[in-house]
């Protein structure tokens, strides 16, 4: 009788547990009926919104599409196009982005972007609308016999962004369907309908992009170490010109570059230099945009800087190559020693062997330098050393950890206590596009923890709005004459160590092999060149 009684309650409890859910069902059913009329009362009813992509492109359209390329320097744009144009495409370099570009940026791009979202976005927009309303153009055409590429990443800052940027930017401009194209998304053979692609991304694609890439470098950098020192103004500006023509029809004929650069060290040898006296050596740091054009964008730094008497140390763009290998072998060697299998992560090992990916990226690596000095040595540009990944990664860990990534990592850090340890400049500006993410980080939070532990470093972050350029270059001209003194300093310590004055040491230059070749640099021992060339004459 006991029992029966508590299997009866037992029942009931049951009995009182489902009647229970099933109110709360009803209730969550009403909620939810209630939540989807109020929400399409509201207007607040969306479906996902799914970005319409237009990647069509096959090869058939290649004789009548023009690719539209810019992004980097002149030099890289250019050379960039020529070697696209003896794979066989159709392309057009566009300008610089200026302000006006980035107008066009803020009217058609989404609020809260950063600086250069809105230039080279805007760049592409003011482009096309030159396109159709200064050429007459329809935009039918622009659309159907234009594209743009550009280089795309996953961020994690709003570079990852950047493609959608465009299209959305393009859309609300009246170009509805332009293609952006992306080198990462290109890939396969066939396009879905099985005609061929337009755009391969095969070997020698690749192989044209970074041996551009570099030969502009190397163009750059010669420049920047001649024009400061050179007797007659604009002598360098027009050999580098020549230089320019030189390596365009070099790439676009597919000859071999090294002679190319050749010639180009035949012309950079006749602009006559005097490096007697010691200007100070200003490096340009910061988000890679930024500090790599050379146009409103950064309100033309480098041209300010060797105005007000500078030498201006420039950051190649293979710099940036060599960090995406370091990138992937750090990553690597985290990854391999992981206890369970890793499958899923995008950038998981799988089943690839990590020493074999870690041995063929230091084959990347050894070949990325030797082609760059093999360039280097070619147009005569000596003497010159791209970092060590690892130790700017080292040096850098203990403030700004080698795991966080976005904008330039941990490379802006590592490369200002490298500046100063090494003894590389006498001052260092960090540009910082307003805006930007990983900038705001580095050159307004890190940074002062450098320049605490390191007070000899002349650390200047400036921040690029396109606006109020005056007060940016009156930060600098204060920053520089500490610069200039330092320079001077450096270079009076040196003939004073060298029992030489100025006089006997300029006439003494003059008959040395420093002083008849520009190309000759001296031995590094401090910052400014004229005070290696006091040591090297000692
Ligand atoms: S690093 Fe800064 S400026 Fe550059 S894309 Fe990222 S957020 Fe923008």
């Amino acid at each position: 009788m006991h029992h029966n009684e508590d299997a009866d309650t037992d029942a009931e409890t049951i009995n009182e547990d489902v009647a229970a859910a099933s109110i709360d069902k009803q209730i969550e059913a009403e909620l939810a009926e209630f939540a989807a009329e109020e929400a399409e009362r509201l207007g607040l009813k969306r479906d996902q919104w799914v970005e319409p992509v237009n990647q069509h492109f096959v090869r058939s359209q290649r004789d009548t599409t023009t690719m539209l390329v810019s992004g980097l320097t002149m030099a890289h744009d250019k050379l960039v196009c020529a070697s696209f144009t003896q794979l066989g495409y159709k392309v057009e370099q566009m300008d610089s982005p200026d302000n006006a570009a980035l107008q066009f940026g803020k009217e058609f791009g989404n609020r809260a972007q950063c600086n250069p979202t809105y230039y080279t976005v805007g760049n592409l927009v003011k482009h096309l609308v030159g396109l159709r309303d200064d050429q007459g153009m329809s935009t039918e055409d622009i659309v159907n016999n234009f594209l743009f590429i550009t280089a795309g990443a996953c961020g994690p800052c709003r570079f990852g962004t950047y493609v959608t940027e465009y299209r959305k930017a393009l859309r609300d401009a009246g170009f509805d369907g332009f293609r952006v194209m992306l080198f990462q998304q290109q890939g396969g053979l066939k396009q879905a309908t099985g005609e061929e692609l337009g755009l391969e991304v095969n070997r020698e694609f690749c192989i044209g992009i970074v041996t551009a890439l570099m030969a502009g470098d190397c163009i750059n950098l010669m420049g920047y170490r001649l024009r400061p020192y050179e007797l007659q103004e604009g002598t360098t500006n027009a050999a580098i010109a020549e230089c320019h023509d030189i390596m365009m029809d070099t790439f676009s004929s597919g000859t071999s570059v090294v002679r190319g650069l050749w010639k180009c060290r035949k012309v950079l040898g006749k602009v006559k230099v005097d490096r007697s006296h010691p200007k100070p050596k200003v490096s340009i740091i910061g988000e890679f945009w930024a500090m790599t054009t050379e146009g409103e964008g950064n309100y033309e730094l480098q041209k300010f800087l060797e105005s007000e008497g500078a030498e201006v140390d420039i950051q190649p763009v293979v710099n940036w190559l060599l960090f995406m290998v370091w990138e992937n072998g750090y990553d690597t060697k985290q990854r391999m020693h992981l206890r369970k299998a890793d499958h899923n992560a995008k950038k998981a090992l799988g089943d690839s062997n990590p020493t074999k990916k870690l041995w063929l990226l230091g084959v990347a690596d050894r070949a990325i330098r030797s082609i760059f000095q093999t360039y280097a040595h070619a147009i005569g540009l000596y003497g010159y050393h791209l970092p060590d990944m690892d130790e700017i990664a080292e040096i850098a860990k203990p403030f700004y950890d080698n795991n966080v990534r976005g904008g330039e990592a941990h490379m802006e850090v590592g490369k200002l206590v490298h500046f100063v340890e090494d003894k590389v400049n006498h001052m260092t500006v960090s540009v910082k596009p307003f805006g930007c993410m990983p900038s705001s980080g580095v050159s307004d939070g890190i940074q002062s923890i450098i320049t605490a532990k390191w007070p000899e470093a002349i650390f200047l972050p400036i921040e690029t709005t396109g606006d109020g350029a005056v007060n940016v270059y009156s930060r600098v001209q204060m920053m520089l004459f500490k610069a200039r003194n330092k320079a001077k300093d450096e270079f009076d310590q040196a003939l004073e160590q060298s029992v030489m004055d100025e006089e006997s040491f300029k006439i003494k230059l003059e008959k040395s092999r420093y002083g008849k070749y520009p190309f000759w640099q001296p031995a590094h021992k401090q910052a400014g060149v004229a005070t290696n060339l006091v040591y090297a004459l000692s």
